[in-house]
């Protein structure tokens, strides 16, 4: 899944690990989690997440090709905010070709100055990562989780200049990433603006064309 921060990615993720039963992977989630334990990728990591920087491609490479190894992603999985450079696209394309995964990059797009407004108003569960949006939910946040009952919590790149420091990392990098994709056949993009459910019809429907056209040239 491609899309700037604040897109839906981690939402959608959700949805569709809900709804296809493949795991939704995300390397924000897994560098946070490396922070938390105070790890040496985690100190790595940390100073550049907090200014809205990209972490070196090898440590992402790193955990990506890590998470695959474990048995739930065997079927099928959800990456989300991976591959973020055309070096991370490689290094995955030649790891899917070893694996015989097939590769579908979709992106979500949506104009800055909604993204800004968005993350302004996101927390999310400090356990299960599922995200809020106060204005959705009044009254949920600094609240505790419908799901797991853990806190919520506001991410610390969240704040409005770390966030515009993002979106031009995003700009800078993503023309390059989706043009990597469209000359293989393998981007589609729908459009972010609408409801949380069009969107995820959007994206089944992308999936599901997909999966017909692989079974069609079988
Ligand atoms: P996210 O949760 O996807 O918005 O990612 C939060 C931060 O983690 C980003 O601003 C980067 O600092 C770092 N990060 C996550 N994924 C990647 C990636 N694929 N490549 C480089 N940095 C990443």
């Amino acid at each position: 899944m491609l899309g700037p921060p604040g897109a839906g990615k981690g939402t959608q993720g959700r949805r569709l690990t809900a709804h296809l039963g493949y795991p939704s992977i995300s390397t924000g989630d897994a560098l946070r989690a490396e922070i938390e334990k105070q790890s040496s990728p985690g100190r790595a990591a940390r100073n550049l997440m907090d200014a809205g920087e990209l972490v070196p491609d090898s440590l992402v490479n790193e955990i990506v090709q890590a998470r695959l190894r474990e048995p739930d992603s065997r079927n099928g999985f959800i990456l989300d905010g991976y591959p973020r450079t055309v070096s991370q696209a490689e290094f995955f394309e030649q790891l899917a070709d070893r694996e015989g995964i097939d590769t579908l990059a979709v992106g979500i797009r949506v104009e800055d100055d909604i993204l800004v407004a968005r993350l302004s108003r996101r927390w999310s569960c400090a356990r299960c990562g599922r995200i809020y949006s106060r204005v959705q939910d009044p009254g949920a946040g600094p609240g505790v989780c419908d799901d797991c009952g853990a806190g919520l919590v506001q991410r610390k790149d969240d704040r409005p200049e770390v966030v515009r420091e993002r979106l031009q990392v995003y700009h800078q990098t993503t023309p390059l990433l989706i043009d990597f994709y469209r000359r293989r056949g393998m981007y589609a993009e729908v459009d972010g603006k609408g409801s949380e459910d069009s969107i995820f019809e959007a994206i089944i429907g992308i999936v599901n064309g997909k999966q017909r056209d692989r079974t069609a040239s079988l």
